[in-house]
């Protein structure tokens, strides 16, 4: 088949078969990761566009641009590109392991449930999701930069230390200084597996203005994942919240490094997903 113009259609092309008297022709979508939408390719890169730009999307802003007709459709076009992210994320795991700190820098280390919030929280959630669960999140920072480094954020079951150590060693290298609240369960285990340990007590005034800054860096990376879920209604299933805390890894593991910036990316991941 060949790709030809048809003004006509919505995608203004599609593919026409090009033996004599056969009619046949297919929707340039066919078989790509747009295939089961209705939404036009124009639209869908729009899309695309603002996906990757950022996460402070409102579906009520897309239904105003026209880019998709209903909620449904939209739901289902964010969907299949966090998917893709996701997909990005595990190949990066896979290949690197997904690893940060080293002996100059510092790691700070943090648990927080993502509830929603009270004025969200009303009526009952579906699927009986208790958000009993933790997120563990581990934040790369450099003294020299004011700017919050590459996070990994994990669900997990409990904060003991037979849940969060084995989650450190992984993703933090020997010889960072870790940083984290006062108590801990897995306090005692962090100088025998090589890390310098360090605590900030949030009570005491003469916080270590160093530690002091990097605890903040985390707060304000808290605050900023915890609104961009709950603003796109990320923690409604168990399953939404992984994918949605791996679609934050992803704007700052990848989007971020790409030469072609966020949009590049994006664009890159969905061919590898969708060969
Ligand atoms: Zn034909």
């Amino acid at each position: 088949m060949k790709l030809k113009k048809k003004i006509a259609s919505v995608d203004r092309f599609e593919w026409r078969c090009q033996r004599r008297n056969c009619k046949r022709k297919k929707s340039i979508q066919h078989k790509s990761i747009f295939t089961r939408s209705r939404v036009a390719l124009f639209n869908w890169m729009k899309f695309v566009y603002r996906f990757s730009q950022g996460l402070r999307l409102r579906q009520l802003d897309f239904m105003m641009d026209n880019i998709a007709g209903s909620s449904r459709t939209l739901s289902r076009m964010a969907k299949q590109l966090r998917e893709v992210c996701v997909t990005a994320m595990e190949r990066l795991r896979q290949r690197e392991g997904q690893r940060m700190g080293g002996r100059r820098h510092s790691v700070v280390i943090d648990e927080s449930h993502f509830r929603h919030k009270r004025k969200y929280g009303r009526g009952r959630m579906a699927g009986g999701w208790k958000r009993r669960k933790w997120v563990f999140g581990m934040l790369g920072v450099q003294s020299t930069r004011r700017r919050s480094g590459k996070p990994v954020l994990r669900l997990v079951e409990k904060r003991g230390r037979r849940e969060l150590v084995p989650l450190i060693a992984h993703h933090v290298k020997r010889g960072s200084c870790v940083i984290s609240d006062e108590w801990r369960a897995y306090r005692n285990a962090l100088p025998q597996l090589g890390y310098r340990h360090f605590t900030v007590n949030h009570s005491v005034a003469y916080v270590n203005a160093e530690t002091g800054a990097h605890t903040q860096h985390i707060e304000r990376a808290w605050r900023s994942y915890k609104e961009i879920v709950w603003r796109l209604r990320g923690n409604r299933t168990e399953q939404l919240l992984i994918d949605h805390l791996y679609v934050i890894e992803w704007h700052t593991w990848l989007g971020g490094k790409h030469q072609h910036g966020p949009l590049g990316r994006l664009l890159h991941d969905m061919r590898l997903k969708y060969r």
